[in-house]
């Protein structure tokens, strides 16, 4: 393999963030190494994607395998794996139909659109979706006016209409918005951007009640808290609700392009031309999906992800008490550290340099990190983590 130099020739590159002058050449399981061969214990996992780490030996198979069979029949086509994979997840879900997109933004987009059109349909035209102040839906127009991010309702200005805004976990905030348009309300069970931070159990029950008892839909975005993140295979199942519409992505695919609008019978109404796209239901990507899907449901591996996200809270904990930070939070293995202090982008930094091995953090607010590690991680790896956490946290 032939090694790059150290400066690297990313000038053709769109510049649309800033990143480390590091690239990335492998990946097995938690670890990844980059082009100087260094290892870095990962708990980004393509941010909360890869759910069964890199380079998994079924994904591979299934990528492979569909390979050789057939790439793209063409999205106007049945294919073998689009067939399995959706009835693989309404086997498991109380959904019933399932449309296949490339992201979460575009499976948001897709639960958007099937909302308003139930509302035409159903509710005389009401197309207003409540949804929340701090939520992450995506990167699109109609996503980004839907997500509760401070700034972004002037960034590209005009938004897309039609998305107040209520306050998490607080009932009373979502009833003061409704009117005769409102159509739906949409969350993320666990917000994930805005610094993983759970709906209460209470809020989420009365949620559904209200919206049933108001002829409302309940739309949750589980791109980055479902398949298994949570130790429940989807959120809200750790809540005992049923909700109409479901939009996956992130884990789904386990590191490749794919996620899905999942809804019940009576709310799935798209018509011919309604909705669509090039890749849905691409058999390489849905392909992934099953093997994904079928790992995460092999008997105990929901329950392990379960018992070490227990493991890494009391890890956390632990750590937090010794070194006079302020506690957890989170599901599974989505969690949240709570430094206290605007210390997180220092730590990330600080974590990435750390020799002869690094560690990739997330610190999604400047006075919080975020853990999203493979769901297959060992308790070993957890351990290594806090314990190389703990000497940059000391460093600073
Ligand atoms: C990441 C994310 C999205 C957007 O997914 P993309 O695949 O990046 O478009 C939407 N909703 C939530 C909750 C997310 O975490």
């Amino acid at each position: 393999m032939e090694t790059l130099s150290p400066a690297l020739h990313t000038d053709s590159v769109m510049y649309i963030t800033k990143r480390p002058d590091l690239v990335f050449v492998k990946g097995e399981g938690s670890w990844l190494i980059d082009h100087q061969g260094k290892k870095y214990l990962d708990f980004l996992q393509g941010w909360a994607v890869n759910c069964l780490g890199h380079s998994n030996p079924g994904m591979i198979a299934a990528l492979n395998e569909q390979a050789h069979k057939v790439i793209n029949p063409s999205p106007a086509f049945y294919n073998e794996p689009m067939i399995r994979l959706a009835d693989l997840l309404t086997a498991n879900s109380c959904f019933d139909k399932v449309f296949f997109a490339n992201s979460g933004a575009e499976a948001n987009e897709g639960a958007i659109k099937l909302a308003r059109k139930w509302g035409k349909l159903h509710k005389s035209g009401a197309f207003e979706i409540i949804t929340f102040k701090h939520g992450f839906h995506g990167r699109t127009l109609a996503t980004m006016s839907a997500s509760g991010k401070e700034g972004w309702d002037t960034m590209f200005a005009p938004q897309v209409a039609g998305f107040p805004k209520a306050d998490l976990n607080d009932l009373d905030s979502v009833k003061a918005l409704k009117t005769d348009r409102t159509v739906a309300v949409m969350l993320e069970p666990i917000q994930g951007e805005g610094g993983v931070i759970p709906a209460d159990h209470q809020f989420m029950k009365d949620l559904r009640q209200w919206t049933r008892e108001n002829q409302i839909l309940l739309i949750v975005d589980e791109v980055q808290a479902g398949c298994g993140r949570s130790g429940k295979l989807f959120a809200h199942q750790l809540y005992g609700i049923e909700p109409d519409i479901m939009t996956l992505g992130k884990g789904i695919g386990g590191g490749v392009p794919l996620a899905a609008l999942l809804a019940r019978n009576d709310v799935a109404c798209f018509e011919a031309g309604d909705q669509g796209g090039t890749y849905n239901g691409n058999p390489l990507m849905t392909a992934v999906g099953i093997s994904v899907i079928e790992q995460l449901l092999a008997p105990g591996f929901l329950a392990e992800v379960e018992a070490k996200g227990q493991y890494l809270r009391g890890l956390l904990l632990d750590l937090s008490q010794e070194l006079g930070l302020e506690g957890e939070r989170g599901e599974g293995l989505l969690r949240a550290l709570k430094l206290g202090r605007d210390i997180g982008p220092e730590i990330v930094e600080r974590a990435r340099q750390l020799e002869p091995v690094g560690l990739l953090l997330n610190s999604p607010r400047p006075n919080l990190l975020r853990f999203m590690p493979a769901l297959n991680i060992s308790r070993e790896e957890l351990a290594l983590m806090v314990k190389m956490l703990k000497q940059v946290i000391q460093s600073i």
